[in-house]
């Protein structure tokens, strides 16, 4: 399904033009116009699922083959030393564009991603009530 609505639908479908780097019946992949780094990707399925959520199981499992897939080549053309996949769900998650994607994000030592967060601590009181409600 298509959402007419949707900016990412009309990338995915090339109905917007876009720096497009990889392309298949299920998936475009694109630069991300606000980059992190040099480099920063997207994954857009063609089909619209809002989020990790939403989306059916095989085109998840799709989209990860091509993150490894994506991640290798572009490694070997930019030179970068890592990379970081993020998938945002949901607002409170920093999801701004509501269909599926992942971001493919190159590395550099020394770069100045913020990607990092203070470590908490994982208490018994919260340990235990997680486990027992996973049961
Ligand atoms: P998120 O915050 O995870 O929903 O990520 C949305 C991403 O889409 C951001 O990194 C934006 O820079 C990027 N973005 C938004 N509109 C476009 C567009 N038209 N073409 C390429 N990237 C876009
Ligand atoms: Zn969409």
């Amino acid at each position: 399904m298509k959402d007419k609505e949707c900016i990412f639908c009309k990338i995915a479908a090339g109905e917007i033009p876009s720096a497009t780097l990889y392309e298949d019946e299920d998936f475009r992949v694109i630069l991300d116009l606000g980059p992190a780094s040099k480099g920063h990707a997207l994954i857009l399925p063609k089909e619209h699922y809002r989020n990790l959520y939403d989306i059916d199981e095989e085109t998840a499992a799709k989209a990860m083959k091509l993150a490894r897939k994506m991640v290798k080549k572009m490694t070997d053309v930019l030179g970068c030393d890592g990379y970081n996949i993020v998938q945002n769900n949901e607002p409170c998650a920093g999801q701004t564009v509501f269909h599926f994607h992942m971001h493919l994000i190159p590395r550099y030592e020394g770069d100045h991603v913020g990607l990092s967060w203070p470590a908490g601590e994982l208490t018994e009181e919260v340990k235990t009530e997680i486990l027992e409600k996973m049961k």
